[in-house]
């Protein structure tokens, strides 16, 4: 079995979800699903079918919350953030959603993305964000953050929690992506392995929490579930390494209570 000491693999209904420790201690309700469920589990928007609705009803439910208050985002990788006072009729075009409204179900699809939950507890706000290299470069998740502090979220009160995502093991990118990595002034250098013919390796999750802890979040507010979506495919939806595939669907609520 599959386990990373931050994060516990939950099963509920032969549905298999991942539940960060540090969320979960918070009583923040949320999933970062796997590809293990009824029917493949797979969530994408572009299988409009009446199999992905049942799946995401399933997974809803084994998560506990309301199907009908799940707010899936048109994810464009970009840096669009959209804060949600209700549930909307149709997914809007965003890579980043934030609520304080409690029962939305604020949702991101990935297959190797890097999916982020961020929850404040105590003042009652939570975030989720889509970063693929692209999203990285744009400094998405900084940017969710600081829309959150002036929502009143406090850096040393909210929790991040990173799920899977594909691994530096796996992430092999080129001169284009290093190029803008550059121009956005990351330190590329200290997130890539060694050059192999014009290729890097890169570390996409490290990167995104470098730019949570520039942000003002200590480091142990911080999380991540370490399992490459691409090594373990049996597990999770890889893009790269499966082409065309399904879509995890990470989710987070804030209770009524
Ligand atoms: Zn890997």
């Amino acid at each position: 079995m599959m386990s990373d000491k931050q994060y516990t693999l939950q099963t509920n209904n032969h549905i298999h979800y991942y539940t960060s420790d540090l969320l979960a201690n918070s009583k923040i309700v949320h999933g970062f699903s796997t590809r293990q469920g009824n029917h493949g589990n797979d969530f994408s928007l572009g299988n409009e079918t009446e199999l992905r609705d049942q799946n995401r009803h399933d997974y809803c439910n084994a998560v506990g919350v309301d199907f009908h208050n799940l707010a899936c985002l048109k994810q464009i990788h970009r840096d669009q953030i959209i804060v949600l006072e209700k549930t909307p009729e149709s997914p809007p075009i965003a890579d980043a959603s934030i609520t304080k409204q409690p029962g939305i179900v604020l949702a991101i699809q990935t297959a190797d993305c890097v999916p982020i939950l961020i929850a404040d507890p105590e003042n009652k706000i939570i975030a989720a964000v889509h970063a693929g290299w692209r999203g990285t470069v744009a400094n998405i998740l900084a940017k969710t953050l600081k829309k959150m502090f002036e929502l009143g979220a406090d850096p040393q009160k909210c929790l991040v929690a990173v799920g899977p995502c594909i691994g530096p093991c796996c992430y092999q990118v080129d001169n284009l992506v290093i190029d803008q990595l550059k121009a956005a002034g990351i330190p590329w250098q200290a997130y890539v392995g060694a050059e192999d013919h014009g290729h890097w390796n890169l570390n996409l999750a490290a990167i995104n929490i470098r730019q949570a802890r520039m942000t003002g979040i200590p480091q142990q507010r911080i999380s991540r579930l370490d399992l490459c979506t691409a090594c373990n495919n049996g597990h999770f939806f890889s893009y790269r390494r499966e082409g065309k595939t399904g879509r995890m669907l990470n989710m987070i609520a804030l209770s009524g209570d």
